[in-house]
């Protein structure tokens, strides 16, 4: 195969220290080489003046499965806007079809995509959707947080035995990293309306554990499982005033293991009870604990306004949204696993709410100290959809532009935030850290989010403005494996991506337990459990 030479490009490539310098990308075999002794016969395509990145990771979205096919078919006055429309500028619904989600986020330089919350179950199902997924790289977490095995072994207080089921649940379906969603609050709002875990030391019911048992647990196994990435954590009591006391006391409890908190913008809320009237930003003793925890990890969860769906394995939090909008609901029981909760949302710039909650977001970008700490996300679709990403950026890197638009919003927000205070602007490394370079360390991914030979040549070129948005909006060109799947701003033929999973072993002498606990509790057999042969020619383990 022939080389492909990206000639005279302004690089940044933050995990090397490169930062703005003119350079040129050599592509041979689906990766990034050398420049070779003899590139004769090279295809040489000149990109100078233009700023060259690797290709973007967003590790925290919700793109497939089941929970994400419930909300299409709720919505089917919008399930379809856009769909099959591959130009940037079409519109789009807040739950895309797959082909359209693969070629939208190509059209924003992403090439890989993290759908954050799958239960074992429907893991099958994913994979399914991630075979047809065009362009991008995927991979998925799967969720443990209310999983009754895992919460039997931690009462148990059989700690190997929780770390074999660990890693037999990731390997059997095609996982890459355990996700906790409200642990133990799921199950309780299973077992009674209106249930759910308040605080890290209620037990719960019919299990004699807590959350912070479930928490510690599972994030000591996966630290002992050595996973590239530990453990993903939705915290306990989301969107709920006053809630950043149990976010700080979750950091707290996870005592010195590495760890990530994602979608933190839901979790930073100062206040009492469920009235909004003392509603008020906590990023900043958070932000404290962050800046003082290197081990620590947040994506931001950024809301962004507009009409959207909030999806969710956070049961109880569905019901609550519900309640709040009166917008139509579908929950559903995972047997013996989760729950999912989904509801149509819309975030206005002048409800106070709605307008705290997009400036407690931006405030995480602007407090986290180290930009390797901290990922840009808007929780696809819950915050907002990922074609909001592009205008994140111009909010971050332009400080006159995030002052005017915060001009725009509910003024009580002034109040009850200092984000009118925080004069950071992001420089063009930094965008690059927290959009590919940082979630691809976060992630364990040593082949994404850097432009040194070695690396998958994943690689989007952009044209410089001074609207960021515009920049980013509109990549000139991006290269997928080797392969240009955008030139001149316009999508082109498809190329294949990577399901990128993991395998640790497990003690072949628990899974009789394991066995016997399927054909004592679940409603299937441990023979249909898991992807079998599902998207396994598609699977990469890392
Ligand atoms: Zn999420």
């Amino acid at each position: 195969m022939s080389f492909l030479k990206l000639s005279g490009g302004t690089l940044y490539d933050p995990v090397h220290g490169v930062d703005g310098v003119v350079g040129d990308i050599w592509i041979e075999n689906g990766k990034i080489v050398d420049a070779p002794k003899d590139g004769a016969g090279a295809v040489t395509i000149d990109v100078s003046g233009r700023v060259v990145m690797a290709g973007a990771v967003d590790m925290h979205c919700h793109i497939a499965g089941p929970k994400v096919n419930a909300a299409r078919k709720m919505q089917p006055e919008q399930g379809r806007i856009g769909n099959g429309l591959t130009s940037h500028d079409a519109p789009m619904g807040s739950v895309p079809d797959i082909l359209t989600t693969g070629y939208r986020y190509t059209g924003l330089g992403y090439t890989t995509c993290f759908d954050a919350a799958v239960t074992p179950m429907g893991a099958r199902h994913v994979h399914h959707e991630f075979e047809l997924v065009p362009n991008i790289d995927t991979g998925f977490y799967v969720l443990v947080g209310n999983n009754h095995l895992a919460m039997q072994y931690i009462a148990d207080q059989d700690p190997a035995g929780l770390q074999s089921f660990l890693a037999w649940l990731i390997n059997r379906s095609g996982a890459y990293a355990p996700k906790l969603v409200n642990p133990g609050g799921v199950e309780m709002w299973k077992q009674r309306a209106g249930g759910n875990a308040r605080d890290l030391d209620q037990v719960i019911d019919g299990f004699e554990v807590t959350p912070r048992q479930v928490l510690q647990g599972i994030t000591q196994a996966a630290n002992q499982l050595e996973l590239p990435h530990p453990v993903h954590i939705h915290c306990n009591n989301l969107g709920i005033p006053g809630n950043w006391t149990t976010t700080l006391e979750t950091m707290r409890s996870l005592d010195g293991l590495r760890a990530h908190l994602t979608h933190i913008q839901f979790h930073s809320y100062g206040g009492t009870g469920d009235s909004d009237s003392g509603l008020e930003s906590k990023v900043g003793p958070l932000a404290d604990f962050v800046n003082e925890h290197p081990e620590l990890t947040v994506d931001v969860g950024q809301v962004m306004f507009g009409p959207t769906t909030s999806m969710t394995a956070d049961g109880p939090l569905g019901y609550f949204l519900q309640k709040l909008s009166g917008e139509k609901w579908y929950s559903c029981d995972t047997e013996l696993e989760s729950g999912c909760g989904i509801s149509p949302i819309r975030y206005r710039d002048r409800n106070f709410v709605n307008a705290l909650q997009w400036a407690i977001g931006l405030e995480w970008y602007l407090r986290v100290e180290d930009p390797w700490q901290v990922v840009m996300s808007s929780d696809h679709p819950n915050g907002g959809s990922f074609l909001a990403y592009p205008q994140i950026i111009r909010l971050l890197m332009d400080a006159s532009y995030r002052l005017e638009t915060l001009k725009r919003v509910n003024p009580r927000v002034l109040q009850r935030s200092s984000l009118s205070d925080l004069d950071r602007e992001y420089t063009l490394s930094e965008i690059a850290i927290i959009t590919r370079a940082g979630p691809a360390r976060i992630l364990g991914l040593r082949n994404k989010g850097h432009l040194a030979a070695g690396a998958d040549a994943d690689v989007v070129v952009y044209t410089p403005s001074e609207n960021y948005e515009t920049m980013f909006s509109w990549p000139w060109m991006v290269v997928k494996a080797g392969q240009i799947v955008v030139r001149n701003g316009e999508i082109q033929a498809p190329a294949a991506g990577k399901t990128l999973s993991v395998n640790r072993d497990f003690d072949l002498d628990r899974v009789k337990q394991i066995e016997t606990w399927f054909s004592d509790h679940y409603s299937i057999s441990v023979r249909n459990y898991g992807h079998g042969r599902v998207g396994a020619d598609r699977i990469e383990v890392v």
